[in-house]
């Protein structure tokens, strides 16, 4: 066995001719993952909006494959952004809201990721990419457990407006790292509320100069009626509009460096944002489709181009499916699965939301989508409703509930937890920063 060994690693040897930088599986290389916080896919010019918001995405997806229905694991950003790195459900990770007593120490309010588990950048940056992750939010931090496997890892607090210094330091790093096999991370959190597009962008969509910020809440914490509705949807265009000339910059690079043909850019967003279609604003208290329906494009080599694939996936599947491409193997086990083959269109993709707010209606809830069925778990799982998402997109004729989506609802929700996440040691800057974000009281 051992001599069958060696002449199986001479001849490895031998056919490889002593790379540089070990690539394995193929000779694919790089990878650009894009997370754009709060991104609505129905805002992008490429899913069909009537304004043109997104050129430089539209471009990207031109070249490449829009996934028309994929699906948020999460309404809001912490669980599902360990979704995305660790391929699994929030039930599985378990990296979200805890349950407290009233009174209990709300500087425990978020657990961090679990560590242990594997994750998307420890497993590039073991099979020998270089890797750079930059976020703009504090509850994406080390002390919240997402730094992990980046050589470099730079994260700020309140990331409002940091788009093109984002973008410049992606830039910056990428000049020094080309000749790398590299893992680029870069998320955007400028879409996110309170929407304040940068001059001239606050005029993108809109017409008073002096427009320069809008929150939906105000400062006796009411909300703002629906007679302001557009123009928060101007404002938060304007935004994207922002983002995307800032990302047209990186595609620039790429493009000027001859790297676009050996780097997969993959565009996606955490979750939504509600515009008062089921009476509500921001995200984080509903499943309904305005905050867990995404965007995701992929454009680079073996993504056929232009292409809209119509079957749900799930944030889950982006693990899985970045290994498979960039040929890296592990034996770990994921929730999600390859989307680049053939994935079963019939599964059932599950999301869910734990111990909301008091003020919210609901504390619990949970859903599962398969094809176009979804069925809702609410009341803290007592009640159940589902939608056709064929005939009724916007979620506003409940049917009784399916039988096979509440089994499966309640079968996710007793799933096993992978993880077993602690309390974040926040620092006190992180903790005022949620704070300013309303995450804490
Ligand atoms: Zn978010």
């Amino acid at each position: 066995m051992n001599r069958l060994l060696t002449f199986a690693s001479m001849l490895l040897i031998l056919s490889c001719g002593g790379p540089e930088h070990p690539v394995p599986g193929n000779e694919r290389h790089n990878i650009i993952l894009i997370i754009l916080d709060t991104l609505r896919p129905d805002h992008l010019s490429c899913y069909g909006y009537h304004r043109n918001t997104s050129p430089a995405i539209d471009s990207l997806a031109a070249n490449g494959t829009i996934w028309a229905k994929a699906q948020a694991q999460a309404p809001w950003t912490q669980p599902a952004h360990a979704t995305i790195w660790t391929g699994l459900t929030v039930q599985s990770h378990g990296t979200k809201n805890p349950v407290f007593a009233d009174g209990e120490d709300r500087r425990k309010l978020i657990y961090m990721l679990d560590e242990s588990l594997p994750s998307l950048p420890f497993l590039l940056q073991n099979a020998g990419f270089a890797t750079l992750g930059i976020v703009n939010f504090t509850i994406l931090s080390k002390a919240y457990g997402f730094a992990r496997g980046f050589d470099e890892y730079h994260c700020h607090p309140t990331g409002q407006g940091r788009a093109g210094i984002s973008v410049d330091m992606a830039i910056d790093w990428l000049e020094k790292n080309r000749d790398e096999r590299f893992f680029c991370l870069i998320h955007l959190y400028d879409i996110h509320s309170p929407y304040s597009p940068p001059p001239p962008y606050n005029t993108s969509y809109q017409d008073d100069p002096s427009m320069t910020f809008f929150d939906w809440i105000i400062e006796d914490d009411s909300i703002l009626n629906a007679a302001d509705r557009q123009l928060a949807i101007d404002m938060y265009d304007g935004e994207i509009r922002w983002v995307d000339d800032n990302l047209a910059r990186l595609f620039a690079w790429l493009r000027a460096n001859r790297l676009e043909d050996e780097t997969l850019v993959v565009i996606m967003a955490d979750h939504g944002e509600e515009f008062l279609e089921h009476g509500g604003v921001l995200h984080g208290e509903t499943l309904y489709q305005e905050v867990l329906h995404v965007p995701l494009i992929m454009s680079g080599p073996g993504i056929t181009p232009g292409l809209t694939d119509s079957t749900r996936v799930g944030q889950f599947d982006i693990l899985p499916t970045l290994l498979a491409w960039a040929g890296v193997e592990n034996d770990s086990d994921f929730d999600g699965v390859n989307i680049l083959d053939d994935p079963d269109p019939r599964r059932f993709i599950p999301s869910s939301e734990t111990s909301l707010p008091p003020w919210a209606e609901h504390r619990q809830l949970a859903c599962v989508v398969s094809g176009d069925m979804k069925t809702m778990a609410m009341n803290d799982l007592k009640e159940f409703l589902s939608f056709d998402l064929h005939a009724d997109p916007t979620e506003q004729e409940p049917l009784p509930a399916d039988s096979i989506g509440m089994e499966k609802v309640l079968y996710y929700w007793a799933t096993p937890p992978r993880a077993h996440p602690r309390f974040a040691d926040a620092d006190p800057t992180s903790i005022q920063a949620l704070r300013d974000l309303g995450y804490v009281d």
